[in-house]
Order: C-alpha cells, then sequence, then structure tokens
C-alpha cells in the first residue's frame, strides 16, 4: 500500500486571508497508469496552471491553483494509477509520478445538482520517458516565469521546501469509506453517456436490397429506431440517432452530428451483401491502418478540431492528439469485442467477425466508433431474420448489451486501482 504524504504549512495568516479561495473538499485518483483520472472537488472555481516537471524527486506533475486553501474536512484517496505520492504546498498539488505521464484531457466542470462544488478534472495518459521528458523541459522556462511573477520579483524558482511532514492515514471505519470513494467515483464518472447511432445509408442511397424484398436503409433505420428506444429507458445514456427518417446524409455530416453531441461512442449500423447467397452473419469493423492515416487530414478537412487549448505548442499538441487518436483507437476495438459475441447471441457470425476497415465514418479522431453490418440481406435467412421484429429487437438487444458492459468496465477502471 502507498502512503499519502501530505506536506502542510499551516501559514495561517496567508490561508485565511484569501477569502474565496477555492476550498479544496476532495483529491481523487482513479485508473492503471495507463489512463488516469484525478478529480478534485473545490467551493469554487480553481483554474490552475499546471506543470510537468523532473525535480529531485523524480517526475512530477505540478498543479498550481489560482488560489487554494483546504476545506473543514478534506478526503484524499490514496495515490493510484501512476501517481505513488502527493503532497500539498500552501499554494499548490504536486503529483510524484511512478513512470512518464502526460496530461490528456483538463475539464473544469461548474456545480450541478445538489452538491455545489466545482469539479476539476485531470485525464493522464502514460507516454515514453522521452516524451515526458521533452515536456518536462519545455514546461521549465514556463514555470521559472510563474513562479517569478507569483512572487513578484525576478528570481530563479527554488525547489520548493516542505516544513513539515504530517502522515495521512486512510480512514478505517468502513462506513467513512466506501461513501466517500463511492461519491468520488460518481464525480469520475461522466453523468449521462451520448451514443449515437448512425443508420447506415437513406434516401436517394437504398444501400443493398434485400434478397426477399426490401432495402437496406430501412432495414437499418428500424434496428436503430428500435435500439435508440431501448437505451432511451436507460437513464446512464442519452441516445441520438444520425437520421431518423428516410433521407440522404452524407458521410461527413454524421460524424460532424456526433462530435458536435459529444457522443461518448459512435455506432454504424449497416447489413452486408455477397455475391455468394450463402454467406450469412454479422461483423463488426473498426478503422484499419489505412483508414487511420486519413484521420488527420480528414478531421483537418472537416474541422473536426480536438479540445486542445489555444497557444499550446505545435509539439505539445501534436502529443495530445497522439494520445487521444490511440485512446480513440483502442476504445473503438473494446467496443468491437464486446459486440461481436453479442451479436452471437443474436444470429451467426461471420468469419473473423471483427475486421479492419477504410470507412469515412469511422474517422472522428475523438469519439470511440464501430460499423456493425447486422447480417447479409443477399441470404434468405439473414434477410428475414432483419426484416422481422423478433429479430430486430435482438440485435438492437445485442448491441445495447455491448453498450453496458463496455461504460460498465470504464466505470470499473476509474473505481478500481
Ligand atoms: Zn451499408
Amino acid at each position: 500500500m502507498h502512503s499519502v504524504k501530505v506536506f502542510c504549512l499551516f501559514i495561517v495568516s496567508a490561508w485565511l486571508a484569501a477569502t474565496g479561495a477555492a476550498q479544496v473538499q476532495s483529491i481523487g485518483i482513479a485508473g492503471d497508469g495507463e489512463f488516469t483520472r484525478i478529480t478534485i472537488t473545490s467551493e469554487s472555481s480553481m483554474r490552475p496552471d499546471i506543470f510537468l516537471r523532473e525535480t529531485v524527486d523524480g517526475m512530477v506533475i505540478e498543479m498550481v491553483p489560482e488560489t487554494f486553501r483546504l476545506g473543514a474536512e478534506p478526503f484524499f484517496a490514496e495515490p493510484t494509477g501512476g501517481i505513488y505520492a502527493y503532497t500539498l504546498d500552501t499554494d499548490r498539488v504536486v503529483f510524484e509520478l511512478d513512470r512518464p505521464m502526460m496530461v490528456m484531457r483538463e475539464i473544469d466542470l461548474p456545480p450541478s445538482g445538489s452538491e455545489g462544488l466545482y469539479r476539476y478534472i485531470l485525464d493522464l495518459s502514460g507516454v515514453s520517458e522521452t516524451r515526458f521528458r521533452n515536456a518536462a523541459r519545455r514546461d521549465e522556462k514556463r514555470f521559472a516565469r510563474f513562479e517569478a511573477a507569483r512572487s513578484g520579483a525576478p528570481i530563479e524558482p527554488e525547489p520548493i521546501e516542505m516544513a513539515e511532514t504530517v502522515p495521512l492515514t486512510q480512514p478505517e471505519s468502513p462506513s467513512a469509506k466506501p461513501a466517500t470513494i463511492g461519491a468520488l467515483m460518481q464525480m469520475a464518472a461522466r453523468s449521462r453517456r451520448v451514443i449515437v447511432i448512425d443508420p447506415g445509408h437513406g434516401g436517394r442511397d437504398p444501400g443493398a436490397l434485400a434478397i426477399i424484398g426490401g432495402k437496406e436503409s430501412d432495414i437499418v433505420l428500424k434496428t436503430s429506431l428500435k435500439l435508440k428506444q431501448m437505451i432511451e429507458q436507460d437513464p446512464r445514456y442519452v441516445v441520438r440517432l444520425t437520421r431518423e427518417t428516410d433521407v440522404y446524409v452524407e458521410h461527413e455530416d454524421r460524424v460532424t452530428k456526433a462530435r458536435n453531441w459529444g457522443a461518448d461512442l459512435f455506432i454504424s449500423v449497416h447489413a452486408d451483401a455477397a455475391g455468394a447467397p450463402t454467406v450469412s452473419g454479422a461483423s463488426v469493423y473498426t478503422i484499419s491502418t489505412r483508414g487511420e492515416a486519413r484521420i488527420e487530414g480528414t478531421a483537418r478537412k472537416f474541422g473536426w478540431d480536438l479540445p486542445i487549448e489555444d497557444g499550446t505548442s505545435i509539439e505539445v499538441s501534436n502529443i495530445l492528439q497522439d494520445l487521444t487518436l490511440r485512446e480513440t483507437k483502442s476504445n473503438s476495438s473494446i467496443f468491437a469485442e464486446f459486440l461481436v459475441p453479442e451479436l452471437g447471441k443474436a444470429g451467426p457470425l461471420v468469419r473473423n467477425s471483427h475486421r479492419q476497415g477504410n470507412l469515412f465514418v469511422l474517422l472522428a479522431p475523438d469519439v470511440p466508433a464501430v460499423l456493425v453490418e447486422i447480417g447479409f440481406l443477399t441470404n434468405r435467412e439473414d434477410a428475414r431474420r432483419l426484416k422481422s421484429e423478433r429479430g430486430r429487437r435482438k440485435s438492437a438487444e445485442a448491441i445495447k448489451r455491448a453498450i453496458d458492459a463496455y461504460f460498465d468496465r470504464q466505470d470499473l477502471i476509474l473505481a478500481t486501482n
């Protein structure tokens, strides 16, 4: 078990003078080092400056809020996920890392609900040592300038000195701990996930034609509407469709819509066609390596900008972009791996049912996405299944179960060390 180092310099005058200072109520840490989330709740917005640094203590992430003081009974989570200790100073929090990680995302949330607390979320992602080092070197000057400006004198920054060490013991009482951690985990998890369902084709583009009559655009729309109905009944999600009627929607508009809605998951629903009528079964596509090579250019063309702060250097932007792409790709694959066996319960699967394709609707750089072919319209049995009310329900249920499994897993990662 790691110990929490909490260094407190009780310079009372300074702390109390800072009226309106962000009163920190809790610090939560969750994740596995590959992806780690720090969540800090406070009574007002902290608006911190973040620095990656290499110090005598090793690699650290230093967070200096505009103003900062501790609440009456703050809760500190045990360090985990690549953070082996963290220290509180009078004006900052220093997270000590046991592996190189960088900030992937910073989220500053205003209070919502009865809790009335601001939440500051820092998502970290594992990177190579070289990357960390380069970033830390860049942050060095910024840090020096920052410290000089803060002290009001153009001096070289000195390592932070800790006057007194107060070891913070974890709450022992079983009644106190689960409640607090539970609350933290709720904070860490986004309240409602946005699922975007994309019924393929539509309007002047009917897609494949079924051997028993009917067109792909209609069949996948009905399945998508059924799926929408099921997801809607689950309070954990918000669901949107890129089309709800028989209209044509450009490929880029499907992706743009999903991004504008803040999609956490994008599922394009199609039905397959083959020359041989014997070919049947469902399959799931994620982006191929060739498709991946298109992402950057396509994103630039259609203005799918990543939420990277203005003024971020090109080098850091590139790193953040890499991290986002990697996370998106891995999440897409994880969802596909959940989806395939579920589809197998609803009907046959094709061989190698998780496939890679160079498909335009899978090109969003920051939304995990799959394209599911729910079966072959050129196969009589598949076509019957896909057109029937029962078959439709089974396909939709399979996708819904995979959505649940995928987000349950995400919650679990955030909730466990
Ligand atoms: Zn299609």
